[in-house]
């Protein structure tokens, strides 16, 4: 993510005191906090500075929390929490609808809206983080997630597409065993489990192209990469 460089929130909330309160207590906990008091400034302020979270009231002049969440989604993803006055399910629904990650009914504490800003970033930050490397190296295994090429012991391996995503799931995680069913939904998509054979035929494609000792199969149950050193 950004390294040292301190997270940016856009708190959008147009009742001075809150924002004023809610603000220094964000910069207390060392965020950069930038604001905007309506709902056209926050989705203008949203494109122009990219926060890397967004704390955003649902009532605003102007157009409101959820207006704001759905404009802002469409054009960047990112982690919003969102605040509402009362309890209301139909906020909270239409909140999630439009995009919004957590929800926090007022009056909170600052320490629970704290807590929840920085568990939003650290969810982002989790799923980010495995795009973030150009290359994986597995032991003697190679591969280059930008240019989508594979080598072994130093000889390149041309893999189907499918081939390489499946490998890219086994090897962001070496020596576990995911399970058929898993591999499915994740690579392929697919919810139930009629199609496992699809994953067995993959798998045999990329030991027949990469080495027989590189896959192993943990009868049924699944598959594991192993890394040799
Ligand atoms: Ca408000």
């Amino acid at each position: 993510m950004n390294g040292t460089a301190a997270r940016r929130i856009l708190l959008v909330e147009d009742e001075r005191t809150i924002a004023d309160a809610v603000a220094a207590r964000l910069r207390a906990e060392g965020f950069e906090v930038l604001l905007a008091y309506d709902g056209p400034a926050a989705v203008e302020a949203a494109r122009r500075e990219r926060p890397d979270a967004i704390v955003l009231d649902v009532m605003l002049p102007g157009f409101d929390g959820l207006e704001v969440c759905r404009r802002i989604q469409a054009e960047r993803p990112v982690p919003v929490l969102m605040l509402t006055a009362r309890d209301d399910e139909t906020d909270l629904l239409v909140g999630l609808a439009v995009g919004a990650d957590d929800y926090l009914t007022k009056p909170f504490s600052m320490r629970e809206l704290t807590a929840r800003v920085h568990a939003l970033l650290r969810r982002v930050a989790k799923t980010t983080a495995p795009a973030a490397p150009e290359t994986l190296r597995l032991g003697d295994l190679e591969i280059n997630l930008a240019e989508r090429r594979v080598h072994r012991a130093g000889r390149e391996a041309h893999l189907t597409p499918t081939e390489f995503d499946l490998l890219v799931h086994l090897a962001g995680r070496p020596r576990t065993v995911l399970p058929r069913e898993r591999l499915l939904a994740d690579v392929w998509g697919w919810a139930d489990a009629s199609g496992t054979r699809t994953v067995d035929s993959h798998i045999k494609g990329l030991r027949r192209k990469l080495g027989a000792d590189l896959i192993r199969t943990v009868h049924g149950v699944g598959y594991a990469l192993e890394v040799t050193r």
